[in-house]
Parts: structure tokens; sequence; C-alpha cells
């Protein structure tokens, strides 16, 4: 069911809302970024999404193709979301990061279904040999 949560960096210098529907389930992948990241994704269309605060704040990083913004507060480095656009995944998305949501439960994080993706061999649609760690 689609909900309303709200996000934010560690500082809170940057929030966020976003309309998710966490039992469509959520991603962790084994790229480059991800891995060093610990990311933990859901995907939403970007009219899903408002930045609330810290535009200012924002900085980002971009690598490779350059078709993903990885974006981070520039005060905490917390990195609560992302944007770009991806032609298999629908075109634009929003990557938000699952543990920069805030008053969730842990009994409805531990919930949330995990899809996970081998992004280290550009084979993001299947599972990688090993997931334990991510
Ligand atoms: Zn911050």
């Amino acid at each position: 069911m689609l909900k309303t949560y709200f996000g934010s960096c560690h500082c809170g210098d940057v929030t966020f809302a976003a309309e998710i529907d966490l039992a469509e389930g959520s991603g962790r992948c084994n790229c480059s970024i991800c891995t060093k990241r610990r990311a933990w994704s859901v995907i939403v269309k970007p009219e899903d999404f408002r930045l609330l605060r810290g535009a200012d704040k924002l900085s980002d990083y971009q690598f490779g193709t350059r078709s993903g913004h990885h974006r981070f507060c520039s005060r905490c480095g917390c990195a609560p979301f992302g944007d770009g656009h991806i032609e298999e995944i629908g075109g634009d998305y929003v990557s938000i990061a699952v543990a920069c949501l805030d008053e969730v439960t842990p009994e409805e994080l531990a919930a949330v279904p995990v899809r996970y993706s081998d992004g280290r061999n550009n084979a993001w649609w299947d599972e990688p040999r090993e997931m334990a760690y991510l």
C-alpha cells in the first residue's frame, strides 16, 4: 500500500517525503558504489518524491556513464537519495535509501522484501553468487 514516508540525512539538513509501497520490495546490489555505501534502496518515480529541505546542502557524485546522481549531504555525508535516468527501469527515477526513512519500525523494515542485483557484472536482473555480505 502506498504511504507517505518522511526521511532525512543524519544531521537533518536534508529532508524529503516520498510515496512508497515498501511491500513492493527494495534492492541491494553489489556494484562498486552500492557495495561501498552498503546501499539498500527503493525506487520511486520523481513525481512521488519531494525534497522538503536542503537542496543547497546536497553534493552530487557521478561516475562512469554519469546516468545517476549519487547525492549526499555536504555536512554529514549521509546519502538519503539519488536520482537519474535509466531507460530499462522506465526512465527518470529517484532511488531512496530505506535506512534514511524516519519513523519506520524495525518490524516494518524487517518485512521489506529485498531483491539482490549483480551490478558488479552489469547483470542487474540476476542475483549475485554471494549475497550474505550485502
Ligand atoms: Zn546531513
